[in-house]
């Protein structure tokens, strides 16, 4: 099971750059128990949103990261062979039911059907989980949130959130951090100096023109966090540029060609 856990504990909680008043709404649905939908681009600080805040609420957190094969079961747990006896072994939903944590379902649409039946009870005012393998019924306590996350550039006719899933959810929709926010968050994760780091911003500004032309999606923060770690690590801008933002963007050598274009009008 693919699934992350972060105990509860004393723990740094990790640097997240917000954009509005999303930690307020935030915390404020976590403490009236209300479910979270984020939507946006791959690579735009959902998941470093989420592990900011439940580090600053101080709950454990399980993060899933959904796939077209993850069942209920995968969510909710199993009967395990252990040493010749079946013994029942919780999954990362039902441990963040028990526990009292956030469960963060990244990409929760790639997910099989049968995870939505599990989550409607969930995220309505009875706030409980079924689990018919163990006949339990398990009333979530105050500290639960259900967390999910979802990329609308992604939706296909087959793979859509169904109206009766979303408006469970309040949401949020999130967007690759504005210019001088994604130049703070490069200098922060990269320690690159100022003047570099507002040149990859610039980049990304013209590249996510471009996007829905050739390119199926802009340029991530996540990618522009791995060129400016290169730049400061000590790679050459252009061979950085090249393996951090033109490789993972395209496969098509005009498109490459283009990129290149436009970093040399940059940097
Ligand atoms: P997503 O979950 O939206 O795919 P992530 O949260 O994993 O994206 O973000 C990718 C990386 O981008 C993070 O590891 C972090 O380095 C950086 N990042 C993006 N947005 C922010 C932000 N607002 N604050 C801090 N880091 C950010």
């Amino acid at each position: 099971m693919n699934a992350h856990i972060h105990p509860k504990g004393t723990r740094a909680v990790p640097y997240y750059q917000p954009s509005a008043d999303e930690c307020d709404l935030f915390a404020t649905a976590h403490a009236r128990g209300l479910p979270l939908l984020l939507k946006g681009p791959t690579g735009c600080g959902k998941t470093r949103f989420v592990e900011h805040m439940a580090a600053r609420l101080n709950l454990p957190l399980f993060t899933v990261a959904c796939h077209d094969d993850l069942s209920a079961a995968d969510l909710i747990g199993r009967h395990l062979l252990q040493g010749g006896e079946t013994v029942w072994t919780d999954g990362p939903l039902t441990r963040a039911v028990r526990e009292g944590g956030i469960c963060y379902l990244d990409e929760v649409v790639e997910a099989r059907k049968d995870v939505t039946v599990v989550l409607h009870p969930l995220t309505d005012d009875r706030r409980r989980l079924f689990i018919d393998r163990t006949g339990e019924d398990l009333a979530a306590p105050p500290g639960f949130m259900l967390v999910a996350s979802y990329n609308p550039g992604y939706q296909s006719i087959l793979k859509k959130l169904k109206p009766s899933t979303r408006q469970r959810f309040l949401s949020i929709g999130f967007d690759f951090p504005a210019p001088e926010l994604e130049t703070r968050v490069l200098q922060h994760e990269t320690k690159l100096d100022e003047p570099r780091a507002k040149a990859l911003v610039r980049l990304a500004g013209h590249i996510r023109k471009l996007s829905g032309m050739d390119l199926e999606e802009g340029v991530s923060t996540r990618l522009l966090v791995y060129a400016g770690s290169l730049i400061a690590g000590g790679m050459p801008v252009d061979r950085a540029l090249e393996a951090a933002i033109i490789e993972p963007l395209s496969d098509d050598a005009d498109t490459q060609a283009a990129l290149r274009d436009l970093a040399a009008t940059v940097f």
